[in-house]
């Protein structure tokens, strides 16, 4: 198969492909494949070729839309890096993966030169440069390109996971898990060239870029909004007739804060990547927000699991049902398989399922065994075979013996009054082997810490109660919009009263 937009524009080359949400400015299939033409004409003009892995560090922009299809009609593996990350964090991703020549833009140039020349690679860029040495794409003469024919095995992606739980692993995607995943998630949420899907989050993540490779495939319009501005985003919905949206939690609380609720021709707004609050479920039910809690991670494609809308409110906390082809089993301490309502952890299987680690036979043979992924995540699965997941493995308290569920206490100060959000973890101490601690975000001015306390104890056993509460604006995040627990483990180990 040849990359998607080829198809696409013989289908319909007038629907429209794409919208700049800043200025309205917008591409036709046709259009946007002529400009894709001459970016795959100008890399293979660099030396670009099949099978290099290219690098890409730039925000969310019309020109990083224009990379990723001309990447597929080149036959490159795609390697989109953060566009935030650091000299060092960059080196690290571009060894990995082995990349073999990087694209930037004005804002991350400094960075990726400094990468570039550590790793002898040469760096482009889509905006004007400002260092000597790298070469500005507008000004190269376009090559004729033949368009690359892609097997189902073929990586397509090289994609980072966010780096929760240790350093960020470089994930193969395949032609044959990307095609799965567009395809389960359109028999699940119906996707077709009616949608105008507004993306905002960073096209280095799944939640982003799958929009964005999937447009010509469904032949809906992406409307990119390349700076996240809760209003502005809120406002495209009504601007452009949004349809669809993906969104971390603290985005949507924010657009919701800033206009209260969002338009009407909003029919699935798809919240993932982080756990869903409570509250923020329930707000969306009070103002018709049609919210589908949404669960998967990188090495599964995109989402594998999506609750409706109704599920949402009725079943507090989940994710919803595994899409089609995709198996998920929960397994205890021992590999044992467990019956719903018990938890242990999620083990994914079916064809959206990445082959594994680019570089890191270990790191796979420990993640990818004969029953599937070993997502790292703990839930349970319902009668009704709805999916909740809880925490992650790694994230269970153990105190003077007995094991506490974070989750469950930063659910219950999540439900006090003047508690806005929580997250909760383990500190190392010496008589306890870890003692219960809390970070709260209060909801207004007053948080009476004590009194939380209280709060906390008529719910839960002694055990479980916090030894440490303290307070911060945010909890720190990833972009994906997870708790950083190794951060609020540091910040809880250093507090003192
Ligand atoms: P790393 O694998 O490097 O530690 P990561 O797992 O955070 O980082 P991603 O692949 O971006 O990297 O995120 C997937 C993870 O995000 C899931 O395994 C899960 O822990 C969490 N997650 C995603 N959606 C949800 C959700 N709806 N509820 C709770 N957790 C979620
Ligand atoms: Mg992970």
């Amino acid at each position: 198969m040849r990359d998607w937009l080829s198809h696409r524009v013989r289908a319909s080359p007038d629907g429209t492909a794409l919208v700049r949400a800043a200025t309205g400015e917008s591409w036709t299939f046709a259009e946007l494949d002529g400009l894709v033409e001459e970016t795959a004409g100008r890399l293979a003009a660099l030396g670009v070729e099949p099978g290099d892995h290219l690098g890409t560090v730039l925000g969310p922009r019309v020109e990083y839309v224009a990379l990723i299809h001309a990447a597929m009609r080149l036959g490159v593996t795609l390697v989109p890096m953060g566009d935030s990350l650091t000299v060092p964090e960059l080196r690290g991703q571009v060894v990995t993966a082995d990349v073999t020549a990087l694209v930037c833009d004005a804002e991350t140039e400094a960075v990726a030169a400094d990468v570039a020349d550590a790793a002898a690679v040469p760096l482009v860029s889509v905006d004007a440069p400002a260092t000597q040495g790298t070469v500005h794409l507008a000004d190269v003469l376009p090559d004729s390109v033949t368009p690359a024919s892609w097997s189902f095995d073929d990586v397509q992606l090289l994609l980072f996971t966010s780096g929760t739980t240790g350093d960020p692993k470089a994930v193969k995607l395949t032609t044959g898990n990307l095609l799965a995943s567009a395809v389960a998630s359109v028999f699940r949420l119906g996707f077709d060239p009616e949608d105008r899907w507004l993306v905002t989050l960073s096209l280095h993540h799944m939640g982003g870029i799958a929009p964005v490779l999937r447009m010509p495939l469904y032949g809906m319009t992406v409307v990119l909004r390349e700076e996240f501005d809760a209003g502005d985003a809120a406002d495209d919905v009504d601007r452009f007739d949004v349809t669809a949206v993906s969104l971390v939690p603290t985005m949507l609380r924010r657009m919701l804060d800033s206009r209260g609720t969002l338009g009407s021709s909003l029919r699935a707004v798809l919240l993932g990547g982080a756990p869903a609050p409570r509250e923020l479920v329930e707000r969306c039910r009070d103002y018709s927000v049609p919210v589908y809690p949404t669960y998967g991670m990188t090495e599964t494609a995109s989402q594998m699991a999506t609750a409706t809308p109704s599920e949402a409110f009725e079943h507090a906390g989940t994710v919803g049902r595994p899409l089609f082809w995709t198996d998920v089993t929960v397994v205890g301490g021992d590999g044992e398989r467990l019956p719903p309502g018990e938890t242990g952890e999620f083990v994914v299987d079916g064809p959206t399922v990445s082959p594994g680690y680019y570089g890191d036979p270990e790191a796979t043979s420990d993640a990818f065994g004969e029953r599937g992924l070993r997502t790292g995540d703990v839930g349970y699965v319902d009668d009704g075979g709805r999916l909740y997941v809880l925490n992650r493995v790694d994230d269970r308290i153990i105190t003077g013996g007995e094991n506490v569920d974070p989750g469950e206490v930063a659910d219950v100060l999540r439900s006090h009054p003047d508690v806005r959000d929580a997250a909760v973890v383990g500190v190392p101490d010496e008589e306890w082997g870890e003692r219960v601690s809390a970070l709260v975000v209060p909801e207004g001015d007053e948080l009476d810490r004590d009194a939380l306390v209280e709060f906390a104890r008529e719910r839960l056993a002694g055990f479980k109660l916090p030894r440490v509460v303290a307070v911060a604006d945010e909890l720190p995040r990833t972009v994906s919009g997870t708790v950083r627990r190794g951060a609020v483990r540091e910040l809880l180990a250093e507090w003192e009263d």
